[in-house]
């Protein structure tokens, strides 16, 4: 394993029940490290772009109305097998099918307001850092 870095978004759900905190404790407490931060009300071309792969899910804009209806915190976070690690904390897309002591088990409401989003792949982690944080904004 290597220390690799992933893209986290604490969801407008958490966000607004105040679990910025204990979504990231969780995630801490997981071995990953929140090397950038901040928090954001992101546009609705921010979102479509960001889930442009799911634009022609029947969710799509639901999702969308859903992910600017208040702030968000996106994060980079680093530890042993970013990716995965944080996957594994996050939990399943569907709280009823997450495991007990995960992000969503604990926290998420539904499968749309589901708290936290997690990149899929190291690939897609490094997109999506770069789709919201400038290199200098990467602090460590
Ligand atoms: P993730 O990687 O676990 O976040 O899941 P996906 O990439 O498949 O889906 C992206 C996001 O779309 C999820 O986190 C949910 O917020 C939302 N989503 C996924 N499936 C559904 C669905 O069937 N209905 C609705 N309303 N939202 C969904």
């Amino acid at each position: 394993m290597a220390v690799t870095r992933t893209f986290s978004i604490i969801k407008p759900d958490a966000t607004r029940r105040n679990l910025t905190g204990g979504v990231t404790k969780m995630l801490e407490d997981a071995g990953l490290r929140v090397i950038a931060s901040k928090r954001i009300q992101m546009t609705k071309e921010q979102a479509e772009g960001f889930y442009a792969v799911h634009r022609e899910r029947p969710f799509f804009n639901d999702l969308v109305s859903f992910m600017i209806s208040g702030p968000v915190v996106v994060q980079v976070l680093e530890g042993e097998d970013a990716v995965l690690t944080n996957r594994t904390v996050m939990g399943a897309t569907n709280p009823e099918n997450a495991d007990e002591g995960t992000i969503r088990k604990t926290y998420a409401e539904s499968i749309e307001a589901n708290s936290v989003h997690g990149s899929d792949s190291d690939e897609n982690a490094a997109i999506e850092i770069d789709y919201f944080f400038k290199p200098e904004e990467i602090v460590g």
